[in-house]
């Protein structure tokens, strides 16, 4: 058996597995670099296997996330032709984030051409898109629904089991088993789990009782996240001084996951009476799919979602959600001064409407901005959670006198201790484990921590693009 660890080694995105075991050779996920300057370049090489990708025999994919699924319409536009697995809610999910990263992609590059001709210069030097929207969507053709905890024969000699990972929406471990020649190999891949008791999505399920190989996630396998009720305090707090300034309370979201999160936790605190009855309005065209999404997979919510939303349907007035839709109704919500609570994408304050909702409130005493997810480097969210008293939006400035919140609690990543109690689910320790899907130090720190707290003794950090024969 060789195993080909193409993306997410020492480092969080391009998650890519090459497995060849027995005679099936097969990608586990095929996601795309995100995040600082050398990721074009490696999303350009990334497919580059050293083979032609038609003699691939299938994909399987853990979740929708495009770190885990981004590459697919290369890996299409590049030949290949074979199944792509995932659930039904990866698949619904995957409809509308590949064209969106298609049609930003497009977006790029019609920008930088622009630029350039502005500046008198030729269209050399501009990037073309990765591909089109109409190359995403002829992917979508690949994509084959599996469900949860039963066996599915892939291939002659090939099984696999999809396991609830409670990350995202149809999110992922997976089982795969291959027969052949003696006992059949268990392989396990972790995919990205999710926290243990947090709302909407279910608990991870316990991985497999053995395994022969496990590669498992380590995003956060350095830390700890805080506790809900801190977080939860946190958020009364941010609309307790808002509502007394009367101004308006913005929240930049992840569309995907974050945004149906706060939605519940706001809905909640309105419930218990911690908050007064609200008017959100989610003014994100992304969002509002991954919400109605969420909406119509109702069987994958857990229990206290699915009685909160029926409670929300008795009790409309309590939580009056608006799924804002045109541009028309986004731009009028500009107007509104005071006691508007606006969730809107991107959740970094990159790009989407979020940004017309920081350039109109930041610079307002009374407004405030509650951030609620990770910031990278270099994005205006960072800056803004860094303390910037002024910042550039559109290209103009734009002052902060806004109060900034930044709630800690809120992760779709398992912390430190959550990915322990998964790997606790192991009867006994997997022969060859791989940490993989964490920057350096927080694959590093995690190894240790597996070592030291469940005694196992081969766990490996793989180099990326190193292959290893077991
Ligand atoms: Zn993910």
């Amino acid at each position: 058996m060789r195993l080909g660890f193409l993306g997410a080694a020492g480092e969080v995105t391009g998650s890519c597995t090459l497995v060849e075991a027995g005679n099936a050779r097969f990608l586990v996920d095929c996601g795309m670099f995100q995040g600082g300057p050398e990721a074009r370049q490696k999303n350009q090489k990334a497919l580059n296997v050293g083979f032609d990708v038609r003699k691939i025999d299938f994909v399987l994919l853990t979740h929708a996330h495009i770190d885990h699924s981004g590459l697919l319409p290369r890996l299409s536009m590049l030949g290949y032709r074979g199944p792509v697995y995932a659930t039904q809610a990866t698949i619904d999910l995957l409809e509308v984030l590949l064209p969106d990263s298609a049609h930003i992609q497009e977006k790029e590059a019609e920008w930088q051409l622009r630029h350039r001709r502005r500046g008198g210069k030729d269209e050399r030097g501009v990037q073309p898109p990765l591909y089109t929207v109409v190359q995403a969507l002829a992917s979508l053709k690949l994509l084959r629904p599996v469900s949860y905890g039963r066996p599915e024969k892939i291939v002659e000699n090939v099984s696999v089991i999809y396991r609830d990972a409670g990350h995202i929406l149809g999110s992922a471990s997976l089982e795969v088993i291959v027969a052949g020649e003696g006992k059949p190999r268990h392989l396990v891949f972790s995919g990205d789990l999710g926290m243990y008791d947090r709302p909407v999505l279910c608990d991870p399920a316990p991985p497999p009782a053995e395994a022969d190989v496990l590669l498992i996630e380590s995003t956060y396998g350095d830390r700890l996240h805080r506790s809900l009720p801190e977080t939860e305090d946190e958020i009364v707090a941010a609309f307790e001084r808002t509502k007394a300034a009367k101004g308006n309370l913005i929240i930049p979201a992840f569309a995907v996951g974050r945004t149906q999160e706060i939605i519940y936790m706001l809905a909640d605190l309105v419930r218990r009476k911690r908050l007064s009855p609200l008017k959100v309005y989610v003014d994100s065209p992304m969002a509002n799919a991954a919400t109605r999404i969420t909406l119509a997979n109702q069987e994958l919510l857990d229990p206290e979602t699915r009685e909160l939303i029926a409670w929300l349907k008795a009790h409309p007035k309590q939580l009056n959600l608006e799924l804002v839709a045109d541009v028309e109704r986004s731009i009028a919500l500009n107007d509104i001064r005071s006691g508007a609570v606006i969730i809107s994408a991107s959740g970094m304050c990159e790009a989407g409407r979020i940004k017309y909702h920081l350039r109109e409130n930041l610079p307002r005493s009374e407004c405030s901005i509650l951030i609620a997810g990770f910031q990278a480097a270099g994005t205006l969210g960072r800056r803004l959670v860094d303390g910037a008293r002024l910042v550039h939006i559109f290209g103009q400035p734009v002052p902060v006198r806004a109060r900034i919140y930044t709630v800690g609690g809120l992760s779709a990543h398992a912390d430190q201790s959550a990915l322990l109690k998964w790997l606790g689910g192991f009867h006994s320790a997997p022969g060859h484990t791989f940490v993989v899907h964490g920057e350096a130090g927080a694959s590093a720190n995690f190894k240790r921590a597996i070592e030291g707290q469940l005694g196992w003794t081969d766990v490996q950090l793989p180099q990326p693009g190193e292959f290893v024969t077991l």
